[in-house]
Order: C-alpha cells, then sequence, then structure tokens
C-alpha cells in the first residue's frame, strides 16, 4: 500500500523534468530559428527576398528535433548543425533542412515523397506542410525507428517504406514535391517521372561524403524539366540496393 504514494512521486519528479527540460528546449528552437532566419537572409540570391517563408519557419519552430536524436538532449539537438543518428548516417543541419523545404514550395494539399528519412525529422517537417508524405529509408533499423517516432508523436500523414529509393514510390505519388536526403552522381529518372507537372524535386547531385550541388529540378511540361543548382552542401552517400 506504501508503494502507490512513492510511486505517484516518482512520477511526478519524472513529469516535471519532462516539462522543465521542454520548456529550456522552446529557448533553444527559438535560437535555432533565428539562426535560420539569418542565413536565410544572406541567401537572398537563391531564395528571393522573402528567404525562408514565415510558414517554414513557425513549421522548424514547432517542431520537436530533440525527439528525432538518439540522446534527446536539447543543446545538442538545436545547435545549427548536422548529429548522427547511428549506423554511419546523420539528421541534416537545420538550416539545411529549412532551406530544401522552402525549395520544394510545400503547400497543404501537397503529396510529399522523401527518400533517406533517416530519423525521420525532414519528413515531420514536411508532413506538417503538406496533405501526405511518403517517406523511403534502405537502412531496416532507421526506417524501423523513425516509423515509431512518427507514430508515437502522432504524425498520422507520414508513411514510412523500407526499400531503396531510386525508383521512387508510384503507389503514392504522383508527387508535388520530391526531396532526397542522399548524395547522388544523377538525378533518378524515376524520381522525376514521379513528379507531376509544376512539381519539384529538390536533391544533393555530387559525390558522397564531399561537397555537392543542392539542385532544384522543376517539371514544367511531360518530359520536361528546368535545372538550377542553388547551395554547395555535404550530404551522406545515396546507397543501392544489391537487388
Ligand atoms: N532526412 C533525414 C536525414 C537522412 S541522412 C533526417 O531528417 O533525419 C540520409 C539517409 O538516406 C540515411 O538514413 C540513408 O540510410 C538513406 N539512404 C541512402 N541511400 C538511400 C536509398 N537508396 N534509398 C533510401 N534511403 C537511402
Amino acid at each position: 500500500m506504501k508503494v502507490l504514494p512513492l510511486l505517484v512521486f516518482a512520477m511526478g519528479v519524472v513529469a516535471w523534468e519532462a516539462t522543465a527540460q521542454d520548456a529550456q528546449c522552446v529557448r533553444e528552437r527559438a535560437a535555432m530559428v533565428e539562426t535560420i532566419r539569418a542565413y536565410a537572409r544572406s541567401a537572398a540570391g537563391v531564395l528571393g527576398q522573402q528567404g525562408v517563408s514565415e510558414g517554414v519557419l513557425e513549421v522548424m519552430a514547432q517542431t520537436k528535433r530533440h525527439l528525432f536524436i538518439p540522446e534527446r538532449t536539447c543543446s545538442v539537438a538545436y545547435a545549427d548543425t548536422p548529429v548522427p543518428i547511428g549506423l554511419g548516417q546523420t539528421i541534416s543541419q537545420p538550416y539545411i533542412v529549412a532551406l530544401m523545404t522552402q525549395l520544394a514550395e510545400v503547400a497543404p494539399d501537397h503529396t510529399v515523397l522523401e527518400v533517406g528519412t533517416g530519423s525521420g525529422y525532414q519528413a515531420a517537417i514536411l508532413a506538417r506542410l503538406a496533405r501526405k508524405v511518403c517517406t523511403i529509408e534502405i537502412i531496416p533499423q532507421l526506417a524501423e525507428t523513425a516509423a515509431k517516432t512518427l507514430r508515437d508523436l502522432a504524425y498520422d500523414n507520414v508513411s514510412v517504406r523500407l526499400g531503396d529509393g531510386y525508383d521512387g514510390w508510384p503507389e503514392c505519388g504522383p508527387f508535388d514535391a520530391v526531396v532526397v536526403t542522399a548524395a547522388l552522381g544523377e538525378l533518378p529518372p524515376p524520381l522525376i517521372e514521379q513528379l507531376k507537372v509544376g512539381g519539384r524535386l529538390v536533391m544533393p547531385v555530387g559525390p558522397g561524403y564531399s561537397t555537392q550541388q543542392l539542385t532544384v529540378v522543376e517539371k514544367i511540361a511531360p518530359g520536361k524539366t528546368t535545372t538550377r543548382a542553388v547551395a554547395l552542401v555535404r550530404f551522406v552517400p545515396f546507397t543501392r540496393s544489391q537487388n
């Protein structure tokens, strides 16, 4: 009978610690958003006067990045740097997540494909802006963990699939936007095929573990695209399945 009050007390302490940590996270997340805003202003050449839109910044301010990284530490999660998520992979730098989201021009009625789920963070950002997000991850353990995180946080409009994203996900498309978060030397034709006219693909093009060109491909008519290089970035390699 004495166990119960102790348990309630312990649960209270845990809840208090979680709330205190969340309050600290709010401040650190707000600082992260200001850093992104400042970077975006200096990139006005590629993004236009507006930089990263208030809508994208708002979503970056609402999404709890610390819940997508292994240690769940705010000071690590909200620094503007990539963070290791295990198995040699990283969650991208917040500014790059914001930049890619901005370039994808996601709207509330959009269906979006992401290739390279990783932690699920970029998918969560896209899911707050789009109607539906389909995301593909090639490493089973990461696909499983990301799917669980997204499910636990009630991102009900995200589907995670295990596989090689080179071939896209035709049953989920066609897509208004495709965001690829791993680097490859060429644009995968199936991803362009699965884009709607007016849709755009945002992807780092170049060798893995080196510098790549963040590239935006816009489908302007069936079989017709325009391509522009936007910024130099550094992503992990896009790997291909053996089968
Ligand atoms: N968007 C992620 C960051 C991903 S890092 C996030 O927000 O956390 C790049 C991811 O792409 C890695 O998890 C890697 O395993 C995955 N990847 C690499 N090649 C792939 C492929 N062919 N298909 C699907 N995922 C791939």
